[in-house]
């Protein structure tokens, strides 16, 4: 495969790659020696499908996320939308004053996921894409899933949480900001802040 490589991570490489004529990438999950060939293809194949089935329901949502063009589970690859724009991540490192704009998005994205009972399972910044026409995109929901309960939805909101402070801790309010939007755009927003709490208290005597 003569592809460009931009990403490796413990389960998945990122290529560059083309999609009939449109720029995408192209997203391997390579086979695990130590596992037995048949259950690392099951593994990987449950994997890919899953991400595909959380892709394909927030687009539903109306979250922009990556259009799937193609899938391959004999290689366990998805090929889909390669999401022009700036990693979050890189924005709020560079440009911390726009983190106010950033951050109400995310709340709202975030609560779009969870009013559809979607949960994306490791957001982080760098996980969210700012496109040209400024809208927020989110990707990698391999660890995501749907029809979730408050729970879930806690857990992922801890995450951001913990991954907002360590990664954005320079930038006072951040969080706070997500919090308000969140609460401004998600029905349940109080039930699924105290299960963050309670969630919190449990990380602290475990
Ligand atoms: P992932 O393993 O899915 O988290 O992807 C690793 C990195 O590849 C991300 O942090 C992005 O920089 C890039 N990437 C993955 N999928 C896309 C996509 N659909 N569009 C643009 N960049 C992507």
């Amino acid at each position: 495969m003569d592809y460009q490589e931009i990403s490796r991570g413990a389960e998945a490489i990122i290529y560059l790659s083309e999609y009939h004529g449109r720029d995408a990438i192209l997203k391997v999950r390579p086979p695990k020696k130590y596992r037995h060939p048949d259950l690392d293809l099951q593994l990987r194949n449950s994997r890919t499908k899953n991400e595909i089935r959380v892709i394909r329901s927030a687009r539903a949502a109306g979250v922009r996320s990556p259009v799937i063009y193609d899938v391959d589970l004999s290689n366990s690859c998805i090929i889909m939308e390669h999401l022009k724009g700036l990693k979050v991540k890189d924005i709020l490192d560079e440009h911390p004053s726009e983190a106010k704009e950033i951050c109400a998005k995310i709340g709202e994205i975030v609560a779009k996921l969870h009013n559809n009972k979607i949960c994306h399972g490791d957001l982080t910044t760098s996980n969210m894409i700012l496109d040209d026409d400024g809208i927020l995109c989110m990707i990698d929901f391999s660890l995501g899933d749907t029809t979730v309960d408050i729970e879930e939805m806690g857990v992922d909101l801890h995450l951001l949480e913990r991954a907002f402070t360590s990664a954005h801790s320079d930038i006072d309010g951040a969080y706070e900001t997500i919090i308000d939007s969140y609460r401004k755009n998600m029905r349940n927003a109080q039930a699924v802040l105290e299960r963050v709490e309670n969630i919190r208290s449990r990380g602290r005597y475990t």
